[in-house]
């Protein structure tokens, strides 16, 4: 069986996965739903959309009348994510999510009750969690082969463009750094350590408060402690480029990733050598991994359930929290 999918938003990133779903053997382009019908009749032709498949956000509800489509995935501005997720959970719909799945642990909450309720699954666009480098630290810190972890860094940040973008509107993005691409050293910390974190401390610079607004973070440095006595140190800001850069070391060695997270080749090497797993295009095996957990029950080596991006939002909570009171918040 192939996963037909249908893309709710048609920018940069939904076309990124719309062209990686072209290779992919599980999942298949079949729908989208979009406000811009010059847009829509551009994807149309493209990737050969039939027009029954085509909806706005007025009226997406009708997909549930739709046999044809078995998932929606939603590529929209953050703070979109949660009513719309919500909306296709209602239609019967599985729903896929871009990160950050919502802008709160309360919200994200909500979409997974709404998704349970309705008898759906939801998934979020953890691409990173397939990635075959990735995967092979998981595997030797698993195996024990960097010995007791005991420290992880997480680096992300780009120098961010056009000041009017959604990415620096509180009301869209519902911060800055943090939910765009502060989120994935927040992530890497969980898989790479393997433990949820029990504190977190964090301190806010901004150096260009005309761009970056009230409530829109630039640069956040930030620490998490883990039960095992572990402890990361992670960076998040909008205004350094290649900065992408996963570090965990352990009593017996190392594994590092740079670049990390971008769309790749990642890169990396451990005390044992170059890591020299391929490069495939994460969007495509994100399709085929997640059309096998839909339709096929697989269980991915590092979660990418709705659960999973909850435990996310509420590092993101605790760290909006320590920055807003300057002390240690305990989760
Ligand atoms: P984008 O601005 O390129 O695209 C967003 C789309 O949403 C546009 O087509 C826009 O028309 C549409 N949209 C619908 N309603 C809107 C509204 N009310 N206001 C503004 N736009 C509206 O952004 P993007 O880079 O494609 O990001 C979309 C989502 O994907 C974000 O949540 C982002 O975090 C996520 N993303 C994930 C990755 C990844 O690697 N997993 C990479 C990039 C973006």
């Amino acid at each position: 069986p192939v996963l037909r999918v249908a893309i709710m938003g048609l920018g940069s990133y939904g076309t990124r996965v719309a062209d990686a779903m072209q290779a992919s053997q599980k999942a298949k382009l079949v729908g989208v739903i979009s406000g811009t019908p010059s847009k829509v009749q551009a994807w149309q032709t493209k990737y050969n959309i039939p027009e029954k498949n085509c909806y706005n956000y007025e009226n997406f509800d009708n997909i549930k009348n739709n046999p044809d489509i078995d998932a929606v995935y939603v590529i929209t501005p953050n703070a979109l994510h949660h009513d719309q997720v919500i909306r296709v959970a209602k239609a019967g719909k599985h729903a896929i999510c871009e990160k950050p799945m919502a802008l709160t642990a309360r919200e994200g909450q909500e979409m997974v009750d709404a998704c349970k309720k309705a008898n759906v699954q939801l998934l979020v666009g953890y691409r990173m969690h397939f990635e075959p480098k990735t995967l092979e630290i998981v595997r030797m810190r698993k195996d024990g082969e960097l010995g007791k972890i005991l420290f992880f860094q997480g680096l992300s940040g780009f120098r961010i463009g056009d000041p009017t973008q959604w990415r620096l509107n509180k009301q869209l993005a519902g911060g800055g750094a943090m939910m765009d691409i502060g989120i994935y050293s927040i992530n890497g910390a969980r898989y790479m350590t393997g433990e949820e974190p029990i504190w977190v401390t964090a301190e806010e610079t901004k150096t260009d408060p005309v761009k970056f607004k009230e409530g829109v973070d630039e640069t956040i440095q930030f620490q998490m402690g883990f039960p095992s006595g572990a402890v990361a140190s992670c960076l998040s800001t909008y205004s350094m480029n290649n900065l992408d850069r996963f570090f965990l070391n352990g009593t017996n060695g190392y594994a590092e990733l740079q670049p990390s997270t971008g769309y790749g080749p990642i890169k990396g090497r451990t005390h044992k050598g170059e890591l020299t797993q391929p490069h495939n295009t994460h969007q495509t095996v994100q399709m085929d991994e997640m059309a096998g957990i839909i339709l096929e029950g697989k269980r991915p080596i590092i979660p990418v359930d709705g659960e999973e991006g909850v435990r996310d939002l509420k590092i993101i909570d605790a760290i909006y929290a320590a920055v807003k009171t300057g002390k240690k918040v305990t989760l």
